[in-house]
C-alpha cells in the first residue's frame, strides 16, 4: 500500500499532530495521518463492483440497482469502511481534526481520474450539513473533502445544494425511516449552476445512498446532465 500524503489546501489550514490519528504512534513526518502499520490495514473498496451504483455484485443483474432506482448515474467510494479509514473520518466529524479530509483527497483524485465513467464532469460539489450542525462542528466533512479533490484535479468547487431541515442522524434509523427523515430536506438554491450540467457530489459515507439519492433527486429536477456520487468509503 503506498503511502498516500495529506494535502494541506488553502481551506485546511491546520497544524497536523505528529502523531498517527488512530494508534497515537509518533509519524516522522507531519504530512502523514498515519503510521505505516495502521495504514497496512487499508482496505480498498473493490472487487467485482456495480459499474452503476458501485455496490458489490452477488449477481447480474444488480439487485441493489433493480431496488434502489438511484436518481445519480452512477457511484463509487474508494476504501472499504472499516478501520483505519473509519477511524480517520470519526476523527474528522467528531473530533475536529480536518487533516484526515485532505488525506482522503488524493486516493479520490486518482480514483476519478482512472475511471472512464468519471471523465468530464464540470464541477465537484459536496453534501451540505445543516447550519445549526455546521456551526456547532466549524465546518462541513463533505466540503472540505470535496474542496480538496476539486483543486488536485484542477476542477470547479461550487455548492448549489442547501438543507433545509436539520435532519436526524441517519445512523439510527431504519431504511424507510432514512427515507421518510430526508425527504424535502435538500433544494437547490441555484438552478443556473446545475441546469444541463455534469456534477460530482462528494459525501464521506455511502451507507445506503439515501442521502446522496436525495441530493441526486433534486439535481435531477433542476435539469443536471450527469450525476456522480463519490464517496471515501462504503461498509
Ligand atoms: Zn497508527
Ligand atoms: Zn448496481
Amino acid at each position: 500500500m503506498k503511502l498516500w500524503k495529506a494535502i494541506t489546501a488553502p481551506l485546511l489550514d491546520a497544524v497536523i499532530p505528529p502523531a498517527c490519528l488512530v494508534c497515537g504512534e509518533r509519524l516522522e513526518d507531519q504530512s502523514q495521518v498515519l503510521c505505516e502499520a495502521c495504514e497496512g490495514k487499508i482496505s480498498l473498496y473493490s472487487g467485482s463492483l456495480c459499474k452503476v451504483c458501485g455496490s458489490e455484485m452477488k449477481e447480474y443483474p444488480c439487485e441493489v440497482c433493480a431496488e434502489e432506482n438511484y436518481a445519480f448515474d452512477l457511484a463509487r467510494s474508494v476504501f472499504r469502511y472499516s478501520t483505519p479509514i473509519k477511524d480517520l473520518i470519526h476523527e474528522l466529524k467528531y473530533n475536529g481534526y480536518v487533516s484526515p479530509a485532505g488525506y482522503f483527497a488524493l486516493p479520490l483524485a486518482e480514483l476519478i481520474e482512472g475511471d472512464e465513467d468519471l471523465q468530464d464532469y464540470d464541477y465537484f460539489c459536496a453534501v451540505p450539513l445543516h447550519t445549526v450542525r455546521k456551526r456547532e462542528r466549524g465546518y462541513n466533512q463533505s466540503d472540505l473533502i470535496a474542496y480538496a479533490t476539486a483543486k488536485l484535479l484542477g476542477k470547479p468547487y461550487l455548492n448549489p445544494v442547501s438543507r433545509r431541515i436539520n435532519t436526524l442522524s441517519q445512523t439510527l434509523l431504519s431504511k424507510a425511516g432514512r427515507i421518510k427523515n430526508l425527504s424535502g430536506a435538500f433544494y437547490i438554491k441555484d438552478i443556473a449552476a446545475v441546469k444541463g450540467k455534469s456534477v460530482i457530489v462528494v459525501d464521506d459515507v455511502f451507507t445506503t445512498g439515501t442521502t446522496l439519492n436525495e441530493i441526486a433527486k433534486q439535481l435531477r429536477l433542476a435539469g443536471a446532465e450527469r450525476i456522480a456520487a463519490v464517496t471515501v468509503a462504503r461498509p
